[in-house]
């Protein structure tokens, strides 16, 4: 398998690869980690008559917390989420996802930043990005701009970036202290995409109940679904009712609408749906319950 002949730019700078892409038009074609774009290309899926290598601007990867905010460089590789302390402690969506992807080779070079930009409903990170309420800064030849999670996932392999903008940064708002968050991947085997996958994000108050949550799921739609009617079945709730772990389940598997194919009908992805919400409430609310005296 080849891809078909292309050019290509190593740019140093942003505004170099912003000029890029603007002159290179609709066949321009960002490359970051290549884990889900030289597939594509080899098998002749994408043809981009340029492409423009991100890998040499600097300052494009890193995770640190600064002014309310987790921030990601949109270049940080999935095996530094995967290591990182920080979000191993405070941030268990984004570790528990960084650990289910694929396998270490493209989790080394793939990154965040690709992983959400490739708009795949079947990636696992866009689910988590919409649990945790997400921001996404983009630049592009008018400078830069911000989209919420909700707003940038708008069709298979579509997102809300135009083809000159670069996703930059990830931003997550720092959770309060009582919080905690799970993603479940159910694959057929080890290193396949995800049958379903869903990613829950609660915060409780010291009596238990929920205060907020956020619920995203994967490979259920056309873009990666966020079960909001689910959130709200929890919220006031105290999670350690099953009840309302099982509702809000029950809830967010009606929201999911999944295609049957090689993995399973949508029948049974529904049921599957049920069961991964459920099982990502729990571990939340007990990730939560276990950060109280902190
Ligand atoms: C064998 C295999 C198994 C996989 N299994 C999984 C899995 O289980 N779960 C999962 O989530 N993913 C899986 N993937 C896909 C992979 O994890 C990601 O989709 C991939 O890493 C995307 O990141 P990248 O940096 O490699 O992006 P690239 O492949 O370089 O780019 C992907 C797309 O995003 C665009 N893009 C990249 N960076 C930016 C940016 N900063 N701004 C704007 N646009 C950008 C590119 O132009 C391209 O259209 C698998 C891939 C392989 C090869």
């Amino acid at each position: 398998l080849t891809p078909n002949s292309f050019e290509y730019a190593s740019p140093k700078s942003l505004p170099e690869a912003i000029e890029l892409l603007r002159a290179g038009g609709d066949g321009a074609k960002l490359l970051a980690g290549g884990q889900s774009l030289i597939p594509l290309m080899k098998l002749r899926l994408a043809s981009p008559t340029l492409i423009v290598d991100l890998n040499r601007v600097p300052g494009l990867e890193y995770i640190t917390e600064s002014s309310g905010f987790l921030r990601l460089g949109a270049l940080t590789r999935m095996a530094d989420v995967a290591d990182s302390e920080l979000l191993r402690q405070n941030y268990h969506i984004l570790h528990d996802v960084s650990s289910v992807i694929a396998d270490p080779l493209v989790r080394n070079l793939g990154t965040v930043g690709g992983n959400v930009s490739h708009g795949d409903p079947a990636n696992d990170f866009p689910a988590a990005m919409l649990a945790l309420r997400a921001e996404f800064a983009a630049a592009g030849p008018s400078g830069e701009r911000t989209v919420k999670a909700d707003d940038f996932f708008l069709g298979t392999l579509t997102t809300a970036l135009s083809h000159d903008e670069i996703l930059t940064e990830i931003r997550l708002p720092t959770p309060p202290p009582l919080s905690g968050g799970s993603y479940l991947k159910l694959e057929r085997g080890v290193s396949h995409f995800a049958t379903v996958g869903a990613g829950v994000q609660v915060t409780i108050n010291p009596r238990g109940e929920c205060e907020s949550a956020g619920i995203g799921l994967t490979a259920v739609g056309p873009t990666p679904l966020r079960a909001k009617e689910a959130e709200e079945v929890l919220r006031g709730k105290a999670l350690s009712d099953g009840r309302a772990v099982d509702e809000a389940a029950r809830v967010a598997a009606g929201a999911s609408d999944p295609m049957s194919d090689i993995r399973g009908t949508a029948g049974y992805k529904k049921g599957l749906v049920r069961l991964a919400v459920s099982s990502c409430i729990r571990k939340a609310y007990q990730r939560a319950h276990a950060r109280r005296g902190r």
